[in-house]
């Protein structure tokens, strides 16, 4: 972490220095006529959305909300690995980790064959596969999740806070302007004013409001998509047991009672149960079941026969039967209209799918991380606003796979038992197909396809384990200037910049003449290079494109004092030395990147990753034409 970069201030780092100018937010202050982004739900997705816009004071966020606070408990709590990478970006990855459940180890269990009443674990599965992340698989309350998204918000240059008992009920757009072309009606929700309305106009509106969107109705976009015919209990108890793998994740099927999810939780009692009750007639709604928390818990006592829990507390519960669905596009652009899009849909708005993969708070937040830096680079003028159309094409195809490798998990899960499963003969399909998925659950399989914004596998084999179109894949480094160990992807920050790391050749120590002073010379001067054409004057030299560099040597085989001016820039109102641009491979047996990452040890290369972490290019260290080419095509 770093700061006093503009000067010394005590007090929390984590707090940023107020921007002057910031709307007033005091209880009696009218809403803004106008605002660059209005954001509709304070869910997973739209709090994504705005703590990351929240970092730049200039441009002018409201972020509404219908309910009159932040939720208290309930709803979704699995964190997949990609999304504490994400975590870390914002800066409470090690808070989550410290007060969360880490999902280490998965159990099945089973039908016992020799007394099929009882049921008996068949197996245990390793959740996080080693090496796949340096981050765990945790559990937290949504709530707890909110609050940290709130905090940095809070915490921002802009002090962004959201408009809480703020409705939207509709929205247009005038195609003629663009002036804040699109006009919200917001509806008071508050007890005082009730229904009264009022409008703000925007230059950009993105619906996270959840399955029942009402930005999603104004565009004009419909859910498309099957329902699930099953009832589901969610319920988050305070239980003794004597079901011994009550800490560990379980998926639990019996012989004719159903299947149980287990989901141990934070602070070491409380666990969460999905218990599957009746299957439903297709035009039946679980609502229309009168269920009630005592059905669940006597439903988990027979399923998990011969043991028993003992519930304490009812924390929270839910029965819903949530389909699968998907919308055919995630803007106002109707298809094969050739204009920039104005409103956005993410998350419940625009993709449902059970909560037994764990995914839905995840690629929720997922959505909005791919649209906030194309945003702040629009606002910005930094790229064109065309840019806000590989929103669409990136996350839809992320979504149609999700809903499908969902739908057959699903299926899986409620699929009964075989003979030779039963007997032992074979592993069970659901332990196989739980591996199979892995990648998946975990959030690191995306793979964007080709385009402008994530170059052709030309030279992919300089650095075979950071695939473009995926997650930038971290791992262990010495950062040279103090010795310290750290993860290289942990210097990326949600703060809308493009990274360049430049992996040294094995000869290459960075004297004077070498291929990275070149390489770094040439990016600080020439004026082709994408960090002088894309750099404003008067900006610091990386406000945009942030240029680190890698070597093989240890930490004290390296001349610091050699290292070129471009990885020891001068930033900041005081023009303070940078200290934290130049690492080196960690020889201390946690793993070599160049091994880990495959990296071409004799030539070296450039990996380009976006501001959301994605792997946009693998170049040689001297492919100066091609990465000016990329720029040219993303930034103005
Ligand atoms: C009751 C319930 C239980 C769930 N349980 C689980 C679970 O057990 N496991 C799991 O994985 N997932 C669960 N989910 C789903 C999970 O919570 C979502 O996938 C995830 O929260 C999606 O995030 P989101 O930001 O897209 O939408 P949401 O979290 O739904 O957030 C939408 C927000 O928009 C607000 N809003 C809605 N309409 C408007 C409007 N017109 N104007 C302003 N604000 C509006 C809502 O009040 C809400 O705060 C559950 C969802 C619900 C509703």
């Amino acid at each position: 972490m770093q700061f006093y970069k503009d000067g010394f201030r005590g007090g929390s780092p984590d707090i940023k220095p107020a921007a002057p100018n910031r709307r007033n937010r005091d209880i009696n202050e009218p809403l803004p006529e106008k605002v660059d982004v209005l954001i509709s739900g304070t869910g997973p997705a739209g709090l994504c959305l705005a703590a990351q816009l929240a970092e730049f004071p200039e441009i002018e966020v409201m972020i509404t909300e219908r309910m009159p606070s932040n939720i208290i408990k309930g709803k979704a709590d699995g964190i997949n690995t990609r999304t504490m990478e994400m975590f870390q970006a914002f800066g409470f990855a090690d808070k989550v980790k410290r007060e969360t459940y880490w999902v280490n180890q998965t159990a099945f269990w089973m039908p016992d064959p020799t007394n099929p009443e009882h049921i008996k674990r068949v197996g245990r599965v390793q959740d996080v596969a080693d090496d796949s992340s340096e981050m765990p698989h945790i559990l937290i309350n949504q709530a707890r999740l909110h609050e940290l998204f709130l905090e940095v918000m809070k915490n921002s240059p802009s002090r962004l806070e959201p408009d809480y008992s703020w409705e939207v009920v509709g929205l247009t757009i005038d195609e003629t302007t663009d002036d804040h072309p699109v006009t919200v009606t917001l509806r008071d929700a508050s007890g005082l004013n009730w229904g009264a309305t009022r409008t703000v106009r925007a230059n950009y509106v993105v619906g996270c409001d959840g399955a029942h969107s009402a930005v999603r109705k104004a565009i004009g976009r419909e859910l498309q998509g099957d329902a699930a015919n099953q009832a589901w209990g969610v319920m988050d108890i305070l239980a003794n047991t004597d079901f011994p793998d009550v800490r560990q994740k379980c998926l639990i099927s019996s012989a004719s009672e159903g299947n149980l999810l287990i989901l141990p939780r934070e602070g070491g009692y409380v666990f969460r149960m999905y218990v599957a009750l009746d299957k439903l007639r297709p035009d039946e709604k679980a609502a229309h079941r009168k269920f009630t928390q005592d059905d669940m818990i006597a439903a988990a006592n027979r399923i998990i026969h011969p043991y028993s829990m003992d519930v304490k507390e009812v924390v929270w519960w839910s029965i819903y039967d949530i389909g699968h669905s998907i919308t055919d596009r995630f803007d106002d652009v109707p298809e094969g209209v050739d204009r920039d899009p104005r409103v956005f849909i993410a998350g419940d708005a625009c993709h449902t799918h059970s909560p037994k993969a764990g995914q839905g708070m995840n690629v929720s937040m997922q959505d909005t991380f791919n649209l906030g830096w194309k945003l702040v680079h629009v606002l910005q003028g930094r790229a064109n606003p065309s840019l806000l159309r590989s929103y669409t094409q990136e996350r839809l195809t992320e979504a149609k796979r999700l809903v499908e490798t969902d739908h057959k998990w699903s299926r899986v899960m409620s699929a009964p038992t075989t003979q030779a499963e039963r007997d032992g003969t074979q592993e069970p399909r659901i332990i196989r197909q739980f591996k199979d998925n892995l990648e998946f659950t975990g959030g690191t399989a995306v793979k964007y396809d080709t385009s402008y914004l994530f170059a052709a596998s030309t030279h992919q084999a300089l650095a075979t384990g950071e695939e473009i179109g995926r997650r930038f894949h971290s791992a262990p480094v010495v950062r040279v200037s103090d010795a310290k160990q750290m993860q290289l992807g942990h210097v990326a920050q949600a703060d809308a910049r493009w990274r360049i790391y430049a992996f040294a050749a094995k000869t290459d120590s960075s004297s004077p003449g070498s291929t990275i002073h070149k390489l770094s010379d040439w990016l600080e001067t020439n004026p082709d290079s994408p960090i002088v054409k894309h750099t404003r004057k008067g900006e610091d030299i990386d406000a945009v494109i942030d240029y680190r560099a890698v070597f093989q040597q240890t930490f004290d085989q390296l001349a610091y004092e050699h290292m070129p001016s471009l990885l020891k820039p001068k930033t900041g109102k005081l023009g303070l030395q940078d200290h934290a641009k130049v690492f080196c491979v960690d020889h201390k047996g946690v793993g070599d990147i160049f091994d880990m990452r495959g990296i071409n040890r004799d030539k070296g290369c450039i990996v380009v990753v976006r501001p959301d972490q994605y792997v946009a290019h693998v170049l040689p260290l001297d492919g100066y034409d091609e990465l000016t080419a990329f720029f040219a095509g993303v930034l103005k």
